[in-house]
């Protein structure tokens, strides 16, 4: 049966300089010094999308964004449109992340607007979902899981530019893990979703990242999982050296 390639992703969240660059570059050394089967993505920033864009052209390294309006343009003071990040050279946008959850209120249908917007300026989107650590230990993981996807994913999703990432809230940043057992069950009820709603071919095909906490000592046990197709990782994905180690799990 086919498999998705895997997709390696970084989300650097709101860390960042312009002296970043080194990492890209440095990152894209060691992957062409070491090649590895899996893609590998880094969201920077808006401020610094185009400048990193740039600076990973020719390389095996995308450069993408971790969130964007619904809105292709138009009166939003402070706000950045899908179109405006394709036009700075971003090859992938985040939506739905549960820091923008609950930071900023973000409601499913809210990250179906966004997802769709994405896809309206032509660009792949990586919708996230999760549940928080009360959930969890209610049992009650995949309905919530279930209901985010149900309500996340916009009606006339073009599924070949959907990747789904499973993270749970309570494992993000804080060094916690599901257990394989865990990430294997959920990831299975994810993939079945998918497949009643798209079909076995298509929904086969989506990539299920697994995030939170993903670092170079786990990555190789977590991303052999069933149904597990690639990480979304925050804090090791800010130095190349250790974005690279996670990478490993591939070659
Ligand atoms: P973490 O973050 O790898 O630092 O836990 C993951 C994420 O929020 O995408």
């Amino acid at each position: 049966m086919r498999a998705p390639k895997p997709l390696a992703a970084g989300n650097w969240k709101m860390n960042g300089l312009k002296a970043s660059s080194s990492e890209i570059a440095d990152l894209a050394a060691r992957l062409k010094a070491a090649p590895a089967g899996c893609d590998v993505l880094i969201c920077p920033p808006f401020t610094l999308v185009a400048s990193l864009a740039d600076a990973a052209a020719g390389t095996s390294v995308a450069i993408g964004a971790q969130d964007c309006h619904a809105k292709a343009s138009g009166a939003h003071t402070g706000d950045v449109s899908a179109p405006m990040l394709a036009d700075s050279g971003a090859s992938f946008v985040i939506v739905g992340h549960s820091e923008r959850r609950a930071d900023h209120g973000e409601t499913d249908a809210d990250v179906a607007a966004k997802a769709a917007a994405v896809q309206a300026a032509g660009l792949p989107v990586i919708i996230c979902v999760g549940e928080t650590e009360a959930e969890r230990v209610a049992g009650r993981e995949v309905e919530i899981v279930s209901g985010q996807l149900a309500g996340s994913i916009p009606a006339d999703i073009d599924t070949d530019r959907l990747v789904i990432a499973y993270e749970p809230v309570w494992a993000i940043g804080t060094g916690r893990t599901p257990s394989a057992a865990d990430v294997e069950a959920i990831h299975g009820a994810i993939r079945e979703k998918l497949v009643a709603r798209f079909g076995a071919a298509a929904g086969s095909m989506i990539r299920i990242l697994y995030g939170g906490s993903v670092k170079p000592d786990n990555a190789k046990e977590l991303m052999s999982v069933a149904n597990v197709n690639g990480a979304l990782v925050g804090g090791a994905s800010l130095k190349a050296a250790d974005f690279d180690a996670i990478i490993g799990a591939w070659r």
